[in-house]
């Protein structure tokens, strides 16, 4: 038995012609950090608030701890939430902002106290106990809404784009500082977002979301290694995997402008034959300038110039045309290219995905 099993979950919307989640089946294990994860709109937000108690689950079955909770109000499930838009008291401290649920929930004062102190000490906000909201940073204030769902001391976290309101920087080191209390806490964790980043970095596993389907369920690096269809393979990671419509004749692959290389059998052999609708996947880490790789695969060399770079420091994009689409390679600093520059590069076999046109299903 798994501590969250959710079997066949649907939703559709009252006055909605479509469903907004369809048949989603998972479970999870207690004390995992679980990701949700997909464009805006496909679905993450209303199965969510279908686990809390929020929306009412149209069809299929919800059980937390083995218990059947579909008519269970929100705060007889054991959870605790945090959303995008946390509105904080303005009026209350910081403190008073974190005991408010407790108080309603007539929890004892000496037993309030101890909590607030647990929880300004292990999110660092024992300096701003006596601040109002409008006198923190945004980091500080999302803080606050953390701490007033952890001090509910409840077994599941559900936490809706917590960070979404944040700048870039202060958002990588709120995700870590997530990461760390979901460690001392060893609540299960269910946290939605539409970044991948987000999803690869904090999540022991994560489900993929499109149009309201499940697409894959996995490892961070399951997901990225071995996407079930394109559809995952584009989402995750970035710069995003190139994609190529290629045929394939013998062990050769020919691009859309008449590009070829030539593949080991043992990977021509995964395809069953099939020789054409497919589309080659590879990612930009895996388009190989080095000279040892060029001379590795001497009889698929490409050349084409570079259009634009993206310089990181630590690594660097450049773009080019190639095989009819425009193609980002992510080379080391070491490998400077300019506009204008002329490059040799190869594919590096072993990393190329094939997918079926037709379903986009990865054909391996
Ligand atoms: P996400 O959180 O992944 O961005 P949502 O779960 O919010 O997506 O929305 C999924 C789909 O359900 C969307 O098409 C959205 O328009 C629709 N939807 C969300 N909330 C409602 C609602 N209260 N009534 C009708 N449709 C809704
Ligand atoms: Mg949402």
């Amino acid at each position: 038995m798994s501590f969250i099993e959710m079997k066949n979950i649907c939703k559709k919307y009252v006055g909605a012609d479509k469903n907004s989640v369809t048949d989603f089946n998972l479970n999870i294990e207690e004390k995992e950090f679980i990701a949700f994860v997909g464009p805006s709109g496909c679905g993450k937000s209303t199965t969510l608030r279908m686990i809390a108690g929020f929306e009412e689950i149209t069809s299929g079955e919800l059980k937390i701890g083995g218990k059947v909770m579909n008519e269970t109000a929100p705060r007889d499930r054991g959870i605790a939430m945090v959303f995008q838009n946390y509105a904080l008291y303005p009026h209350m401290t910081v403190e008073k902002n974190i005991s408010y649920g407790l108080k309603n929930m007539k929890v004892p004062a000496d037993e309030i106290k101890k909590k607030v102190d647990w929880a300004v000490k292990i999110l660092g906000l024992e300096e701003y106990r006596k601040r109002k909201p409008k006198n923190l940073s945004g980091g500080q204030r999302q803080r606050v809404a953390l701490g007033r769902a952890i001090v509910k001391n409840q077994k599941v976290f559900l936490m809706d784009e917590p960070l979404s309101n944040l700048d870039a920087k202060l958002r990588v080191s709120m995700r870590s500082e997530i990461s760390k209390l979901h460690r001392e806490l060893g609540s299960t964790t269910i946290y939605v977002t539409h970044d991948q980043v987000e999803a690869m970095t904090m999540a022991d596993r994560i489900v993929i979301m499109k149009d309201g389907i499940v697409q894959q369920v996995g490892k961070p690096m399951e997901l990225y290694e071995h996407p079930v269809n394109k559809f995952v393979a584009g989402f995750i990671g970035s710069p995003q995997m190139n994609f190529y419509d290629v045929t394939v004749d013998g062990n050769t692959v020919q691009f859309a402008d008449g590009s070829k290389i030539i593949l080991p059998e043992n990977i021509i052999a995964k395809l069953g034959g099939k020789k054409d609708g497919l589309i080659l996947g590879i990612r930009g880490e895996d388009i190989k300038l080095d000279a040892q790789n060029i001379d590795l695969y001497k009889d698929s060399v490409q050349h084409a110039v570079v259009e634009n770079t993206e310089v990181m420091g630590n690594e660097n994009n450049l773009y080019f045309n190639f095989g009819g689409v425009s193609t980002v390679a992510r080379v080391s600093k070491y490998e400077i290219s300019q506009i204008g520059d002329r490059i040799d590069f190869v594919f590096s076999p072993a990393r190329i995905h094939f997918f079926d046109k037709a379903t986009e299903k990865s054909l391996f």
